[in-house]
């Protein structure tokens, strides 16, 4: 299960997440996911887009149409 580290649109503290293929929906790269910053001094959920080897190609600070999952994150 693939690690990811970068940072939080909202508060730009590094966060850290797993994703998996069944994350996200396939059918058109890159793919949404929502990540969910599960931190006090955060709480808020933004969208990740990754490409077909689940790297990260951009982010959006709003949740955009599209995914299928919300990923908390685990730092
Ligand atoms: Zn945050």
């Amino acid at each position: 299960m693939p690690l990811r580290f970068h940072t939080c649109p909202h508060c730009n503290q590094r966060i850290v997440f797993k994703i998996e293929e069944n994350d996200i929906d396939s059918s058109k790269y890159p793919a949404p996911v929502y990540i969910f910053h599960k931190s006090e001094m955060c709480g808020k959920s933004s969208t990740f887009y990754v490409d077909s080897l689940l790297r990260i190609s951009y982010r959006e600070l709003e949740k955009k149409p599209g995914a299928i999952k919300t990923l908390e994150t685990i730092e």
